[in-house]
């Protein structure tokens, strides 16, 4: 039996999100800046997508922009928000836990000039309030933090800084990279109170290749591609009709008791990995979706070759490759030999307690099979 258990990197494509890109693509095929039936007709679908799309993030479709990812979205607003903030200064602040995709659109911006300062998380993957207050200056122009982090499962206190930056009459914008949060736990941007939120496609059962992002009504941004005028000329190019379907039908299929069966099954691999002896918990995720583990003295790379040797799929972390941990992990401060075995452990609502076992009992075969490092 083969266990998938890598849902914080992509997930399964749902078949009606499949079936929804193939209808367009091979009936609804217009082109939604067309004058003539098929254009038009595209262009009313792609509105019923739209709305579609922001009733599951919880906005006007009004204030939602399709885009190709991810790491498109966290480009723009990061980008965006400076700009929009040119005359007010050149300071950004972000958290040393961010997915790369803004982590290195940040170092980018350090390269022109700005001044980025990193919160640390503490032992357990949070940042704290306080940290963000104390990092706060005049001429602060964006603060952007990850609602969920990727690796940890961490919920960040996104909502706590939107209430600083308004309480202190800070003309900072506020970010979140809401991807691994979107649909997994309850939000909206208007009670996040954020500016700017971008969310993926590929987490929840869309396609790889579409993105959402959220800019809040009445701000004011400089456009991400110049052309054609499409996504009130603030995205422009041909429409990505039969992702952006697919999108839609993954909001409307995701049921509102997915994130509990999430945790369910979360808690029961908590429950069942501890006892694989050696096995530290080092982060039990506050969503529902993610976790991370590590077996002290055993390389993660090795545990994921082995683990995929036997047909169980996890992930070493993001960025930890060629024996270099991720930088999340890294960031916490753990002891090395923890660092250095450490997994992630993701799941989604279709997840069952038969792949936890194959898991489990893959790792109690490898700490048999293998001499820990010491
Ligand atoms: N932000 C977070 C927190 C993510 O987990 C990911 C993907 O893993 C991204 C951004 C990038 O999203 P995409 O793969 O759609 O570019």
């Amino acid at each position: 039996m083969s266990a998938y258990l890598d849902h914080a990197a992509t997930t399964p494509v749902c078949p009606q999100a499949a079936q929804a890109a193939f209808q367009v693509m091979t009936e609804e095929f217009g082109n939604p800046s067309a004058q003539y039936a098929p254009g038009r007709e595209a262009a009313g679908r792609l509105r019923e997508r739209r709305a579609a799309v922001a009733a599951a993030l919880g906005c006007a479709p009004e204030e939602l922009y399709f885009t190709s990812c991810g790491t498109e979205g966290d480009n723009w607003s990061i980008r965006a928000a400076v700009q929009h903030g040119r005359r007010v200064g050149r300071h950004i602040i972000t958290t040393a836990i961010e997915h790369s995709a803004v982590l290195e659109t940040c170092k980018a911006l350090a390269a022109q000039g700005y001044e980025v300062t990193y919160l640390k998380p503490d032992r357990r993957g949070h940042v704290s309030i306080a940290d963000l207050e104390a990092a706060l200056r005049p001429d602060t122009v964006l603060v952007s933090m990850m609602l969920v982090n990727n690796e940890l499962g961490t919920l960040q206190p996104v909502r706590q800084a939107g209430e600083l930056l308004r309480r202190t009459g800070s003309a900072a914008l506020l970010h979140t990279d809401a991807v691994q949060a979107f649909l997994k736990v309850p939000f909206t941007p208007a009670q996040l109170g954020v500016d700017l939120l971008t969310v993926s496609g590929h987490k929840i059962g869309a396609p790889k290749g579409v993105g959402a992002q959220y800019i809040r009504a009445g701000l004011k941004l400089s456009p991400l591609l110049y052309g054609g005028g499409q996504e009130n000329a603030l995205r422009s190019g041909t429409e990505a009709t039969a992702q952006i379907a697919a999108l839609a039908a993954a909001c409307q299929a995701w049921q509102a008791d997915f994130p509990q069966r999430m945790a369910q099954i979360r808690d029961y691999a908590l429950t069942a990995l501890s006892s694989v002896p050696g096995l530290e918990i080092v982060s039990p995720g506050d969503a529902p979706h993610i976790c991370a583990i590590s077996l002290p003295g055993y390389p993660s790379e090795m545990l994921v070759r082995e683990l995929s040797d036997r047909g169980v799929w996890v992930s070493s972390g993001s960025a930890c490759h060629k024996g270099r941990p991720s930088h999340v992990f890294a960031a916490l401060g753990l002891p090395k030999r923890t660092l250095m075995g450490v997994l992630r452990v993701s799941f989604a609502p279709s997840t069952t307690p038969g792949e936890i076992d194959a898991l489990r009992e893959s790792l109690v075969e490898i700490t048999k099979s293998r001499i820990a490092m010491r």
